[in-house]
């Protein structure tokens, strides 16, 4: 019998170089693809696997998400997430969320229990604190912004962290989470938590995007991904590349990382890096940033 496939791909963000040596960003992303792999050969759900690489990414304060996200420009902390099965379609999302310490895992909770797929700010809040979700009391010493500099030069900076998994049964799951976009205005929500632009999973295709969410908003990026697969026939790699040509056409910067039922993955990007890495029931495993 020949071995089940499964695969998995994550991304740090796409963006500037804004560091010169990311070893610590490799090795911490190696660690999570190996405890990835580790789950997915004993049968692990992609959406469990997507949830948990996703989470250890945040809580990693390597990237601009959970942890390592910058405050917006009242110096608040508003993050966003989502999460998507694509087996069943179910999904669930975040935006402009303060004072939780997993956006992903409050993305996760909305999926698992509640009828609503989005929900944002303080009616999001009630809801998590009631299901006793892990709580970030003092913000200002738990938030380790990962791009300090660019925080106080003012600059319009992203990065984000995503997973998009295939599991040994032939299921899908994508998950990103991310603090958005640098010094953004306060209760902006960019395409991360909006299912079909910055997340997105079926039957076909997981989806998770980086870069600027205007953009990939306008363009529906995730859905039209699956979208260019169901009706144009068209093959992952070529379906991701009409899609990130669609974002650059309207100027617009960032990459994505996409899986398919086959296991085949791609992760374009127009940007100067992202932080990408994936590994396959071939036994292989790579990591880059440039
Ligand atoms: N796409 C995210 C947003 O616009 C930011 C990023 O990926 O860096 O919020």
């Amino acid at each position: 019998m020949s071995d089940p496939i499964w695969a998995i791909a994550i991304h740090g963000g796409a963006g500037p170089a804004h560091k010169e040596d990311y070893s610590e960003e490799i090795a911490h992303m190696r660690g999570v693809l190996k405890e990835a792999k580790r789950q997915l050969a004993k049968g692990g759900a992609a959406l469990d696997v997507a949830q948990t690489a996703v989470r250890a990414l945040e809580e990693s304060g390597h990237h601009i998400a959970g942890r390592g996200a910058s405050p917006n420009k009242d110096g608040k902390w508003e993050l966003d997430a989502a999460i998507m099965d694509g087996d069943t379609r179910n999904a669930g999302a975040v935006g402009a969320l303060r004072g939780f310490r997993s956006p992903i895992d409050c993305a996760r909770t909305i999926l698992d229990v509640s009828p609503h797929v989005f929900l944002v700010g303080k009616g999001a809040s009630r809801f998590l604190k009631k299901r006793g979700l892990e709580r970030v009391h003092n913000p200002s010493r738990y938030y380790k912004p990962s791009v300090q500099a660019a925080v106080e030069s003012g600059e319009l900076q992203h990065g984000t962290v995503g997973a998009v998994v295939l599991d040994s049964e032939g299921r899908l799951a994508a998950a990103t989470s991310t603090g958005g976009l640098l010094n953004k205005q306060p209760g902006r929500i960019g395409d991360t938590p909006m299912i079909g632009a910055g997340t997105w999973a079926d039957e076909r295709v997981a989806v998770s995007c980086t870069g600027q969410g205007e953009y990939f908003i306008r363009c529906a990026a995730s859905a039209d991904l699956s979208a260019r697969i169901r009706y144009n026939k068209s093959d992952l790699t070529n379906a991701a590349a009409c899609v990130l040509e669609d974002i650059s056409y309207l100027g617009g910067q960032g990459g994505l990382i996409a899986i398919d039922r086959l296991g085949r993955v791609t992760m374009p990007f127009n940007t100067i890096s992202m932080k990408r890495g994936f590994a396959t029931w071939r036994d292989e495993l790579d990591v880059k940033v440039f």
